[in-house]
């Protein structure tokens, strides 16, 4: 379609009417109404003015029919979008053929003000862009076989536009020839791989309506003869170029007309990128267009080429990056991976509004922003390898559990005290991964209000009092389970006077399994004793499987086992914290308590259950979770909601889909193994050990005593180095001398074999 050179056929008013009424049996007062490339006619008539649109005889019937069609179908799938509609001739035809060439069609007139003599208010840019939006979703099913006409406003044709060039003073053609080959380079090639559809592509200050009753109201869009077949994002950045030209900041333009229409369509991140690109395209289309239109046609440009050149000084001023960063942040997209402006002075701004304590890792924190399956990326999109973090259980920002959690978050969120299926859907299939008994669910937010009412259960069905756990444990920060953590009693403060600690079995520390089982036993009966002394029994011993705090220590044949009976002896309950060694983590199990011949009375989970959504939950039996009832009431406000049941039914599909219990004992043992090559022969590492993919590797000054003394700056100095490498992983232990490998359950065989090379090069510099 020749945009330069219009074909509009010399059809005269008088004639015009004499048409209508024969062919369309329409009659009114007609005058002509401005148009690009059409014979437009106003038919002013009291039951409804009209619009009679005769087209010239070069224009393609294929592309008409496009439109018609497209009317058509939005009055089918979208009623409510105020649109031209449709009106058939006499005949029943949508189109006719006008006598002499071209051809007529019939349409409603839309009553509004034009956009051009209306205040651009942010308001009305949202709602604006919002239209656009609805009326792009209208689309998405609609083909039409016409939709690929060649039009120079498209910015697929921008090449087309060099020729033309030659009608602009000589630094406007520069500036135009360089935007066309930094689309050539870049934007097209983007461009073509983006969901695309046909679209309006022509919401200009002419062609969009505000409501004169509510001026922060687009009650119509009319003209659809620039629509096509292109990238959805098109849409948006052609009606926020063309709305530039009315003044006013253009950031400010671009970021209203952005949001309206995010709001209603979601942009994708590789969408928002391009909108910079194709603006500035569409403004050099604009004006070669028309400096060609003047200079061929004698068409008075106005002040439009004045408009479009500040608009594209103001955003070339601003920059891609800027403009582009300032788009994501309207959107609520999280932080770009866009160079971040600095640690320190994001560590400086958090320090003052956070908590002294808050911890962060490595001696300079490390600014993330993005995670992918088993890697993170920094700000300087800098990737490594996740060893550290067992939150992301299935995987950093997995699809499966990023569409759960959000397509329910955008239907329905409520709280348990309702009735919604995901929440039984998701008890059922827990309760299935659980020994027969364990079958009564109570939903939190977090391992330690897990925790915390698995304390009181146990009090409930024991009658008891006594808390038994291990010393060095950690079970969370609620007042109660906190002052029951050893690891983080108050400083300085005494611990409960019905709380007991047992010592943790540490092999390495104390002659062996066998030996350490005994003495960890011996002092499980030694608690039992005090407690008794003290006149109380003991309500239940609480133990985090992987024993993670004490330092990532092995169970010892039989220990389990017997300290249960122990236990249960003195009419205690077993509470088995699953947070840590829980969900596949261990590898031979799906719970680590499961290789161990023992069934708990109570299970907590949390962390992995939701890979990353605030998830936990604490499972019992009927007679127990009976006791608890009786005794307290309970109501947690989002514990166990639609969107937590998402995404916890989420992360046991991609368990079950992915195998990835099964990976953490393959991929888990092959670390294990790698790790132990790596350090054979190294005095310094005392021992590798762990199950699956929780492992510990013990730091110690052997090489300087031959004796096994934690030595904790080394099991630092392998932190950051390894963080140096792209790799992260923790410190664990009583004195913080056992680094922590604890990735995600995705890892795969070639990124643990790059750990361990990369862990044998660390220790080897840790001199
Ligand atoms: N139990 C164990 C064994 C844990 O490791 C943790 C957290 N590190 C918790 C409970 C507490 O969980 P949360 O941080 O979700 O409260």
């Amino acid at each position: 379609m020749n945009v330069l050179q219009p074909d509009r056929p010399p059809v005269t008013t008088e004639q015009a009417a004499a048409f209508l009424a024969e062919t369309f049996g329409a009659e009114g007062a007609l005058s002509l109404l401005p148009s690009e490339r059409d014979r437009v006619f106003l038919v002013r008539r009291p039951e409804g003015d009209l619009v009679l649109k005769i087209a010239g005889p070069s224009e393609d019937p294929g592309y008409i029919d496009l439109q018609v069609q497209a009317l058509l179908h939005l009055e089918r799938v979208a009623p409510e979008l105020p649109l031209p509609r449709v009106l058939p001739s006499l005949a029943g035809r949508a189109c006719e053929a006008y006598p002499g060439g071209g051809r007529a069609r019939l349409l409603s007139f839309l009553p509004g003000r034009q956009m051009r003599e209306a205040a651009s208010t942010p308001a009305l840019l949202r709602d604006l862009g919002g239209f656009l939006a609805r009326l792009d979703r209208g689309l998405a099913g609609f083909f039409h076989p016409a939709g690929r006409q060649p039009l120079l406003w498209d910015p697929r044709q921008a090449a087309g536009l060099l020729p033309l060039t030659r009608h602009l003073e000589p630094a406007e053609r520069a500036l135009v020839g360089e935007l066309v080959a930094a689309a050539e380079r870049q934007v097209l090639p983007a461009l073509a791989g983006l969901r695309a559809q046909v679209i309006h592509m022509d919401a200009t200050l002419d062609n969009c309506l505000v409501d004169p009753a509510a001026p922060e109201r687009i009650c119509g869009l009319f003209d659809f003869g620039d629509m096509m077949h292109n990238a959805l994002v098109v849409e948006p950045a052609v009606c926020a170029a063309e709305l530039m030209v009315q003044g006013g900041d253009p950031l400010t333009v671009l970021g209203e007309v952005v949001l309206g229409y995010d709001l209603v369509q979601p942009l994708q991140a590789a969408e928002l990128d391009l909108v910079f690109d194709l603006v500035l395209l569409r403004l050099a289309a604009g004006m070669t267009i028309l400096a060609a239109r003047s200079a061929l046609n004698g068409e008075d440009e106005g002040a439009y080429h004045a408009a479009v050149r500040q608009a594209l000084d103001g955003l070339m001023t601003e920059g891609r990056e800027r403009a582009t960063a300032r788009l994501r942040a309207v959107c609520g997209f999280p932080e770009g991976t866009a160079a971040p402006a600095g640690n320190r002075s994001l560590m400086a701004r958090r320090e003052a509004v956070t908590l002294p304590g808050y911890e962060h890792f490595y001696d300079e924190a490390l600014h993330l922003v993005a995670g992918q399956g088993v890697h993170l990326f920094d700000g300087a999109g800098r990737r490594y390898i996740d060893a550290y973090n067992n939150v992301p259980h299935v995987g950093h920002c997995h699809p499966r559990v990023v569409n759960a959690v959000s397509r329910q978050m955008a239907r329905l969120n409520i709280n348990t005290r309702y009735l919604y299926g995901s929440l039984v859907d998701y008890a059922e299939r827990l309760v299935a991964t659980l020994p027969e008994g364990l079958d009564r669910c109570l939903f939190v937010s977090s391992g330690s209000e897990a925790n915390d009412i698995a304390w009181r259960m146990a009090w409930a069905a024991s009658g008891n009092r006594g808390a038994l756990v291990t010393a060095g444990a950690y079970h969370g920060v609620t007042e109660l389970v906190g002052s029951l953590s050893p690891c983080g009693i108050v400083r300085g403060e005494a611990p409960p006077a019905f709380l007991r600690c047992i010592e943790a079995p540490y092999a390495l520390r104390m002659g062996g399994s066998a030996r350490a089982g005994e003495i960890a036993l011996a002092s499980l009966d030694a608690a039992l004793a005090s407690l008794a002394e003290a006149g109380l029994a003991p309500a239940g011993l609480m133990l985090d499987l992987a024993l993670t705090s004490n330092g990532i220590l092995p169970l010892p044949e039989g220990y389990l086992q017997a300290a249960v009976a122990k236990v249960r002896a003195a009419g205690g309950l077993f509470v088995a914290d699953e947070v840590q060694a829980g969900f596949g983590r261990c590898g031979e199990s799906f719970w680590r308590f499961q290789q161990e011949g023992v069934v708990p009375d109570i299970v907590t989970m949390a962390k992995a259950v939701g890979n990353g959504f605030p998830l936990a939950v604490v499972v019992t039996s009927e007679a127990v979770a009976r006791a608890f009832s009786e005794r307290y009431s309970f109501f947690s406000s989002c514990g166990g909601n639609p969107v937590a049941c998402a995404a916890g039914l989420a992360v046991l599909d991609c368990m079950e889909r992915e195998g990835l219990q099964e990976n953490a004992r393959t991929v888990g043992a092959r670390l294990k193994q790698g790790l132990a090559a790596a350090v054979a022969g190294d005095p310094r590492i005392a021992e590798v050990r762990g199950q699956g993919l929780m492992i510990g590797v013990e730091a110690t000054d052997g090489g300087r005593t031959g004796g096994v003394r934690p030595d904790a700056a080394l099991a630092k100095r392998l932190v950051e180095g390894l963080r140096r490498e792209g790799v992260l992983v923790g410190k664990e232990g009583p004195e913080g001398n056992v680094v922590k490998v604890r990735p995600p359950l995705v890892i795969a065989a070639e990124e643990a074999d790059v750990l361990v090379e990369r862990f044998a090069r660390v220790l080897a510099d840790a001199r």
